[in-house]
């Protein structure tokens, strides 16, 4: 038997630490560490002591006798990546040298602006240390911590969400104090949290989007995906705005795991977000959706999906909707399974009634068409001059 990382899994290496035989990789000491979907267990050194799947956040690993038919497809991705990557597998080096801290007076006081997942893991690995005391004060703007955790990752993701769990751990350890409400730089400066801090950790996230600059871009109905997560998440800063859902078809410009977040929220099935943690009055607006149709275009081809494996499969598997591919595809000899799994998106037939996600592929935005609100996308093939296709939509989410 052997371990094997799942759908879930976050990067955070949480699992290698963890792991007696040095078998889950890429690890944070390799080059290829966050540049990976995820992590992989190597099938031919786990030992199958279970202490990955003990520790690991977001329940992503489980035994292989536990796969189910949706899941089952990672002992191949597991196995691929070393494969691809023949990696030296093996009980880790142990530093000869312990590490030497200078002697401080008193304990090692460290602001941290911010209450996301990089505030909350720096939070821990200074609080985790036995050689010296050390204060923790976290500084968050909302009333509430986590981050883009809650305000960002989909409510029908409740296991990534999990991850709180270990936040939660980390703010009851000795020498942690939350501030929340407060904004540093308007409540407080960063020279006032010097004057009583020996360091200040910022770790505010990214919040601006990027435009696309093009025209119509600022007519009503075109938003970045972002505004729209954080209104049906319950962001306080976004829960007045309003999104008119009573077009047949919504488009999303950009095919990242945001941009399926987004179009899985506007074509599920309402009801089976609820015992998730969307915000109700996104839940009665996606009750009275009209849309029929989320197409989410890609500038280049299926090669260049910006979305994941593991998110791509997760998509295909929901029982409520259809996802298919515009113009059809198929994979060459010896493709990814991503590839593999988009041509067979390709040749499912999908069945009338039911909403449906198109994934399309060598389309560009030229233009957001519409006089007073958004009425359509102009779309042409990258790169090329030409007079390009109008797509009827009543929605345009950029991301
Ligand atoms: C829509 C969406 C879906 C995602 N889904 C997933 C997923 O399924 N799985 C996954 O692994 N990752 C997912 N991610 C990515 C993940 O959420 C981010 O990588 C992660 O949250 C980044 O953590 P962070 O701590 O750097 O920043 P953030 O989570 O953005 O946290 C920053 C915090 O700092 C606060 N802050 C900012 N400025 C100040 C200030 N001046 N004073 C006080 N507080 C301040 C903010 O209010 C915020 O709470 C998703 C992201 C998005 C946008
Ligand atoms: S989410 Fe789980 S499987 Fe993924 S790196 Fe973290 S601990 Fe390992
Ligand atoms: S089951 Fe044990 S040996 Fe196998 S990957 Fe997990 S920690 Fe490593």
């Amino acid at each position: 038997m052997t371990y094997v990382v799942t759908q879930a899994c976050c990067n955070d290496a949480t699992c290698v630490a963890v792991c007696p035989v040095n078998c889950i990789h890429p690890t944070p000491d390799e080059a290829q560490y966050a540049r990976t979907e995820m992590l992989y267990i190597d099938p031919d050194t786990c030992i199958d002591c279970g202490a990955c799947a003990d520790v690991c956040p977001v329940e992503a690993i489980a035994p292989d006798s536990d796969l189910t038919p949706e899941t089952e497809i990672y002992k191949d991705l597991n196995a691929a990546y070393f494969l691809g990557n023949p990696t030296v597998s093996g009980p880790t080096e142990v530093p000869k040298e312990p590490v030497v801290v200078a002697e401080r007076p008193g304990p090692l006081r460290v602001a941290i602006v911010g209450s996301g997942p990089s505030a909350f893991y720096a939070a821990e690995e200074l609080l985790k240390r036995r050689d010296i005391d050390v204060e923790v004060s976290m500084f968050e703007r909302l009333p509430v911590v986590g981050g883009l955790v809650r305000f960002g990752v989909a409510p029908d993701h409740q296991t990534t969400k999990a991850v709180e769990r270990v936040f939660a751990r980390t703010a009851g350890r000795n020498g942690f104090r939350a501030f929340l409400g407060v904004e540093v730089g308007r409540d407080l400066s960063v020279d006032e949290l010097l004057d009583h801090h020996h360091a200040v950790i910022h770790a505010g996230g990214a919040s601006d989007d990027r435009k696309l600059g093009i025209p119509g871009e600022d007519l009503p109905g075109s938003f970045a995906a972002r505004e729209f997560v954080a209104w049906y998440n319950g962001h306080p800063d976004y829960a007045d705005r309003t999104f008119d859902l009573s077009g047949r078809r919504a488009v999303v410009i950009g095919n990242g795991n945001v941009a399926l977040d987004v179009a899985r929220i506007l074509a599920r099935d309402p009801e089976r977000l609820v015992p998730g943690d969307i915000a109700e009055h996104a839940l009665d607006v996606l009750r009275r959706s009209a849309i029929e149709e989320v197409v989410v275009l890609g500038r280049r081809g299926p090669e260049h999906g910006a979305f994941t494996t593991p998110e791509l499969l997760a998509l295909g598997s929901l029982p409520e909707l259809d996802v298919t591919v515009h113009g059809g595809y198929d994979a060459p000899e010896g493709a990814s399974i991503k590839l593999q799994t988009i041509a067979e998106y390709a040749h499912r037939r999908p069945q009338p009634g039911r909403r449906r996600i198109t994934l399309r592929f060598q389309a560009a935005p030229v233009e957001i068409l519409g006089g007073t609100r958004v009425e359509g996308l102009r779309i042409a093939p990258y790169g090329q001059a030409g007079p390009g296709e109008d797509l009827d939509a009543s929605l345009v989410l950029r991301s």
